[in-house]
């Protein structure tokens, strides 16, 4: 357009407020690009209000909607519209309505039994504390994952476009789906790649873990990740941001995102049950160790998951007794307890339970006397680590904000050892390098 500009092929020479996106074929039509979201909201942050792109582009761009956006096939409607000044008359309105949806499908009252799993899960997501499940095969545990984000609160519109930009820049947006609108759940395969897990390549494409953020990162099979792979997620997963580098420079995206993993607890996935476990202690040590501690160590809350039990299948729909209660429900609980981790933090730069750190967690965590004795008796008879104190007393603050009370008391305190001592049944206190 500029060059048509200049040569007078055009009348306008002011482009200052209009933003042009697009790639220019050869016979002159404009192809889609990726990425337009985060472009046209930063050009309506520089005061531009028109956009010019494909328009196979122009719902993703329209979820701006200060915006006024024209959708074109070849540059010659560009001419046209500009020539005789009709782009007003072309602004694109899209269908969206930005309010939140999830997942009808996965729903948390088809997992039968798995009591524990369950009010693990509900603390984790309360707190968006990272969670370990350990468990034989086939009992529940990548069922439990995959209706994680469903109990996550509901997604704010400001939220849903901060995530959409990152998945507008990994081209993963549509015309169908223009607006990311339901919590990410992503489930990358143990074969994946670092560049697949942080991101990176030549135009850095944001990975697996910026793409989880605000939702669930899930890694299931865990041991049979390579190590290295999983050492790079130990940074991102502490920062909340990652560093993509490239040749020259590199781009920040976010990745603040629940981390869930699953795990058989030996290689044939019956240890401890000796009945049908085979593994020499050897070897279950070895696979075990094949978890780095450092890793660990950003993982809040571990469970276990138990084989079925018969009565667990006897139950029918509409039978009141241990009926699972549903995503639903559990999700109103975990908005309640957000709530108040918001309200709380107000005036800090996080606002989750699992962002505090040793200097604010003396700050937030206050324990009931009876509370506080507790824990100093467990501790020294368990001999816990520094970095295990702290994790039961943030775990136990979203205990605590799950049952609406301001101070930890000691049944918060003795659930969140009970997590940390599955843990340390495995793993021993920092057992593992
Ligand atoms: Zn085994």
């Amino acid at each position: 357009m500029a060059v048509l500009s200049a040569y007078g092929y055009i009348s306008k020479s002011d482009f200052s407020n209009i933003l042009l996106i697009g790639e220019l074929s050869l016979e002159g039509e404009v192809r889609p690009v990726s990425g337009v979201l985060p472009m046209v909201y930063g050009a309506l942050s520089q005061g531009i209000s028109y956009c010019i792109l494909s328009s196979e582009n122009q719902e993703e761009a329209s979820v701006v909607s200060e915006m006024n956006v024209i959708g074109v096939k070849k540059l010659r409607e560009v001419i046209d519209l500009l020539e005789e000044d009709m782009l007003d008359n072309h602004v694109y309105r899209g269908q969206h309505n930005g309010e939140s949806v999830w997942e009808t499908g996965a729903d948390f009252k088809e997992v039968l039994g798995q009591e524990t799993a369950r009010r693990a899960a509900e603390v984790a997501a309360a707190g968006m504390h990272n969670l370990l499940l350990i468990g034989p095969p086939g009992s529940g545990k990548s069922m439990i994952a995959g209706r994680m984000s469903g109990i996550l609160p509901t997604m704010t519109f400001e939220e849903q476009m901060e995530i959409s930009q990152i998945y507008s820049v990994a081209g993963l947006l549509s015309g169908e789906t223009p607006l990311v609108r339901r919590r990410p759940f992503r489930s990358p395969h143990h074969t994946a790649t670092q560049r697949a897990l942080i991101g990176g390549g030549t135009y850095p494409r944001p990975g697996e873990i910026s793409l989880a953020s605000g939702g669930v990162l899930f890694l299931d099979e865990l041991p049979e990740f390579e190590r290295n792979t999983l050492e790079v997620l130990r940074q991102p997963l502490e920062d909340g941001w990652v560093n993509v580098s490239r040749l020259r420079g590199s781009c920040r995206y976010p990745a603040h995102t629940l981390l869930m993993a699953a795990m058989n607890p030996c290689r044939c996935g019956w240890y401890p049950d000796r009945s049908k476990c085979s593994c020499t202690p050897g070897q279950v040590r070895r696979y075990l160790g094949r978890i780095s501690r450092p890793l660990l160590d950003r993982i809040d809350i571990c469970t276990e998951t138990m084989p079925l039990e018969y009565r667990h299948l006897e139950w029918k729909e509409g039978d009141r007794r241990c009926e699972p209660e549903s995503s639903d429900i559990i999700r109103r609980r975990v908005e309640q307890a957000q709530k108040l981790q918001f309200a709380r933090y107000r005036n800090e730069s996080f606002c989750h339970n699992s962002d505090l750190t040793p200097h604010k967690i003396r700050e937030y965590c206050v324990m009931s006397a009876q509370a506080a004795e507790y824990l100093k008796d467990i501790f020294q008879k368990m001999e816990f680590s520094a970095r295990a104190y702290h994790k039961i007393l943030k775990v136990g603050r979203t205990i605590a904000d799950l049952a609406g009370s301001e101070t930890i008391g000691q049944e918060h305190i003795a659930e969140a050892v009970f997590y940390r001592s599955i843990d340390r049944r495995y793993w021993g206190e920092g057992g593992a390098s």
